[in-house]
């Protein structure tokens, strides 16, 4: 029984948490020991979505509702007391806990941005099928931006060739842009990622 007790809470302390900083930004993943801490400091909430809506819970709070629903499942960490339920998404209450990781101005970064499609043409292509862009060519003046460079298709990029978009008769499927924030890679990759962390990572997609 102790033994059946101790790997329950292994597996528990294996699970991870969504890290959002104050304007709900995920920036991060951590285990659930380290959200707990964070939690216990009050230097996070928890995230729960209740019927479509989000609810913040402080530490307490989160304690408190727990027991009220507990049923001691899996998604359940058993203390001596009590029964706390596994917070899937935190959000940071304090600055610069996390600082929000610079997107990298390189060719892949902008690939993803652009999500690997022309963005004169539309389509999407492999790697190698693309090429970048400056939508003002360098000779015009233009930048080596992220405003500037697009990810291109290898014909649309030898018909624009070296002119501004409306001499070649294109036009940009949408206006380049800095991205604003980028999930730390292991957001990206992880393989436990779960349903309620969508709406954090693919705000663009979901609003
Ligand atoms: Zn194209």
């Amino acid at each position: 029984m102790q033994f059946k007790r101790l790997l329950q809470v292994e597996a528990v302390l294996t699970r991870q948490v969504l890290v959002l900083n104050r304007c709900w930004q995920a920036v991060n993943v951590v285990g659930v020991k380290r959200a707990f801490s964070l939690l216990v400091q009050g230097h996070a909430d928890v995230i729960h979505q209740e019927e479509g809506d989000f609810q913040l819970y402080d530490f307490d709070q989160w304690v408190d509702s727990s027991n009220l629903l507990g049923d001691g499942g899996p998604e359940y960490l058993h203390t001596i007391n009590h029964l706390i339920r596994l917070p899937k998404v935190i959000i940071l209450k304090v600055f610069d806990r996390l600082p929000i990781k610079e997107v990298k101005f390189h060719r892949n970064n902008i690939y993803d941005r652009d999500k690997h499609r022309c963005q004169y043409c539309g389509n999407q292509f492999i790697e190698n099928e693309l090429n970048l862009d400056h939508v003002i060519p360098r000779h015009h003046g233009g930048r080596t931006s992220w405003e500037n460079v697009v990810t291109s298709c290898i014909r649309c990029n030898s018909k624009k060739a070296d002119r501004l978009p409306h001499e070649a008769g294109m036009r940009l499927i949408r206006k380049p842009a800095k991205p604003k924030w980028r999930p730390f890679v292991s957001v990206a990759e992880n393989k436990e990622k779960n349903s309620s962390w969508d709406y954090f990572l693919n705000p663009l997609k979901l609003s």
